[in-house]
């Protein structure tokens, strides 16, 4: 969809995501002239970086998925124009675009969806601009996306399920992992305490963990003294890969690449013991402090955006049609709260459908919004990663708000 620089249509969509290329597809299946604009140069979003190791048993490729979603968009006559930031986004549409020399400039739409996804939060940590330090992301494109080994002996610090992931990836790929910390947050973060790293790997990653996790870690993170003692005993790995909830990652080391970690053993109220440091030597880090919701181009439309525990930082107020307090805009995935791709995609086809009924698109029924609501509901019970362990509460919580906010649905 190139040469003119001005686009019409009834739908745009912001990320060729899971989420975007579904909400997309659901629009133009219905009958919508629909694009999607992407800043990447191939659809799919995070997909492609991501290789799931999710039941312990067999490796799943995101990659597979972004090709089924593009081959799914295509097929249903979405355009799909990469390589093109939407910097600006008027209501009632105007979407102006920065992209190829001979690609459009402008886009005019009647209903939008955004799903511009998600970003990594660093992790300071003295060290942290060395060379060979990356985000869990970065590394997942190094290795899933241009099939390149960053070094011979990594360290994870960040205890989430991105860097659990890298881990996995990592050491399938021949890396020795010395071993996955915590990464010390000083004064910017909430001390992690062995019994509180178990507690939150037990509802985040639980059910792709060793058994043990999945069914006494919470109830073992309870008791604090239980905890720490089970933290450091319990035979804590995951596909291998060994999980140090007793220690924290205080500072990286090197001249013109990183060449070391100073690791400390903490105390039950997460203290460093200093005295008691020690240094390995690595030469490739994974250092994030876990995923927040993209939201700068939604903010722009005025949209209402709120805080709610659960999703991992401000996102924009909507409803569970994924509408906004702006008519004729909607979001889905990674942008309304991080989830896994699976969540997203069903997200995506929500906003879709619904976009497509505020057009009064014949097809768009109230049935066929509430069957793909409960899809998504399924699929968000079955994730078998929680980036957040509260996004449960924190959907029931939105619309809560949104039932306060805006009693009629739009
Ligand atoms: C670094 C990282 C790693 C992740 N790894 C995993 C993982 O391993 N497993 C997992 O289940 N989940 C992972 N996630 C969570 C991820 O958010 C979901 O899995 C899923 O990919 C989100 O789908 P989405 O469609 O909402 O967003 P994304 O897949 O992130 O797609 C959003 C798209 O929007 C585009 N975009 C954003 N702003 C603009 C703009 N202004 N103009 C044009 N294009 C724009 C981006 O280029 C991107 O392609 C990860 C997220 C991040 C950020």
């Amino acid at each position: 969809m190139t040469g003119d620089a001005r686009l019409d249509v009834d739908l745009a969509v912001v990320g060729a995501g899971p989420a975007g290329l579904a909400a997309a597809t659901a629009g133009a299946r219905l009958g919508l002239t629909t694009v999607v604009f992407d800043e990447g140069m191939q659809p799919g979003g995070r997909l492609p970086g991501q290789v799931h190791h999710g039941d312990g048993r067999r490796w799943h490729s995101g990659r597979d998925d972004a090709e089924r979603l593009t081959a799914a968009a295509g097929e249903a006559g979405v355009g799909i124009v990469t390589g093109t930031t939407v910097w600006g986004l008027e209501p009632a549409w105007d979407l102006f675009l920065d992209g190829a020399a001979d690609g459009p400039r402008f886009c005019g739409a009647r209903v939008v969806v955004l799903a511009t996804g998600a970003t990594e939060v660093p992790a300071p940590l003295p060290g942290w601009t060395l060379p060979g330090v990356m985000t869990p992301g970065g590394l997942q494109t190094m290795v899933n996306v241009h099939g390149v080994v960053p070094g011979g002996r990594a360290l994870v610090a960040g205890l989430g399920p991105l860097g659990l992931e890298v881990a996995q990836v990592l050491s399938a790929t021949g890396v020795d992992v010395v071993g996955v910390h915590a990464a010390w947050s000083g004064a910017l973060g909430a001390l992690p305490t062995p019994g509180g790293s178990l507690h939150e790997l037990a509802h985040t990653v639980g059910r792709a963990a060793p058994t043990w996790l999945a069914r006494w870690g919470s109830a073992i993170a309870r008791r604090r003294a239980l905890s720490t003692l089970a933290a450091r005993l319990a035979p804590c790995r995951i596909a291998g890969v060994e999980l140090r909830l007793d220690e924290v990652a205080l500072e990286l080391r090197g001249g013109d690449r990183v060449e070391s970690a100073v690791i400390a053993p903490i105390s039950g109220d997460g203290t460093p013991r200093r005295d008691a440091a020690r240094e390995v030597d690595v030469d490739v880090v994974c250092l994030g402090a876990g995923l927040q919701p993209l939201i700068e181009l939604t903010g722009s439309t005025g949209c209402g955006l709120i805080d709610v525990l659960g999703l991992s930082g401000p996102v924009p107020l909507h409803g569970d049609r994924q509408q906004t307090t702006v008519p004729g805009l909607y979001v889905a995935g990674g942008a309304t709260g991080v989830e896994g791709s699976a969540v997203c995609e069903r997200q995506g086809t929500v906003a879709g459908l619904a976009a497509a009924a505020y057009l009064r698109t014949p097809g768009a029924t109230a049935s066929a919004v509430a069957v793909a609501r409960d899809e998504l509901e399924r699929a968000r019970r079955a994730a078998p990663v929680r980036f957040d362990r509260h996004v449960i509460e924190g959907r029931r919580e939105m619309q809560r708000r949104w039932e306060g906010a805006c009693p009629t649905t739009m």
